[in-house]
């Protein structure tokens, strides 16, 4: 019988975070996950070196022969994300939760490859993948892939919102899966986009980096970075993602 891929890589990270939680003493502050499969021969990859940067990667540079971008989505527990609502500042919870998701990321992606790999199929989980000397984007935007792989749509947060919310982080792996892409979703889930409605975001927001006008990336990435002292280096904010509509669920209305 041809295993259902979705279902056992879903499976493999819910089991790794668990385990990984055990061997550290850790309670879990991640929720369940989501996974989507986007096209490696997409031109919205191609697109993504002029919309991010000219250095973007290809899945080809990561799998030569790359068919499917596997995008997968960790929430947040609601816990977790309730500590960031009050102040200007990140809550300590929420500093460290941004640390640990960062660790657990590299040996969370190195086994879902190698799951896949057991399958049969080739797999390379991305490296080289943080913001390139000089800049404020990466070399592999993991939400415009999930955006891809049928994950969500941006709000203007600047989050993808998928059907779990928004508050969680996005990582990927490249392979040689033998299955169907997910179609990207049609439509906006973020209802300020349909309608005009909500902007909780744009109200909440720390620095005015959102506006509806758009995200305004340098002066987001200020506020991040002025708080990484306190955070080992690591940029943190997140206000803009706690206690919104479009946190844990999804607010599109059905019409
Ligand atoms: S808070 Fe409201 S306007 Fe902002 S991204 Fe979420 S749903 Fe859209
Ligand atoms: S992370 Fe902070 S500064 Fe950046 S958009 Fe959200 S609330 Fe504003």
């Amino acid at each position: 019988m041809v295993p259902d891929v979705r279902a056992v890589l879903k499976e493999e990270i819910s089991r790794y975070v668990g385990q990984y939680c055990l061997d550290g003493g850790i309670e879990s502050i991640w929720g369940e996950p989501l996974v989507g499969f986007a096209d490696a021969h997409d031109p919205g990859f191609d697109m993504l070196k002029a919309l991010v940067q000219d250095s973007h990667h290809l899945p080809g540079d990561i799998l030569p022969g790359a068919t499917i971008v596997v995008s997968y989505y960790l929430p947040f527990k609601e816990s977790l994300a309730r500590e960031n609502i009050e102040g200007e500042s990140p809550s300590d919870s929420w500093g460290r939760a941004y640390m640990e998701t960062n660790l657990l990321s590299v040996g969370l992606g190195e086994h879902l490859a190698s799951v896949v790999r057991s399958m049969g199929f080739p797999a390379e989980s991305p490296k080289d993948v943080r913001r390139t000397e000089g800049t404020i984007v990466s070399r592999w935007s993991q939400r415009h892939i999930a955006r891809m792989a049928g994950l969500g749509t941006f709000g203007m947060n600047n989050m993808l919102i998928t059907d779990s919310g928004c508050c969680g982080r996005f990582y990927s792996i490249v392979t040689g899966l033998d299955v169907e892409p997910d179609p990207p979703v049609q439509g906006e889930n973020c209802p300020f986009k349909n309608d005009g409605s909500c902007g909780a975001c744009m109200r909440r927001c720390v620095s005015g980096a959102l506006t509806p006008d758009g995200f305004d990336r340098h002066v987001c990435d200020g506020v991040g970075v002025g708080n990484s002292a306190r955070f080992g280096g690591v940029s943190v904010c997140g206000k803009c993602i706690v206690g919104m509509p479009c946190s844990f669920r999804n607010p599109r209305r059905r019409v």
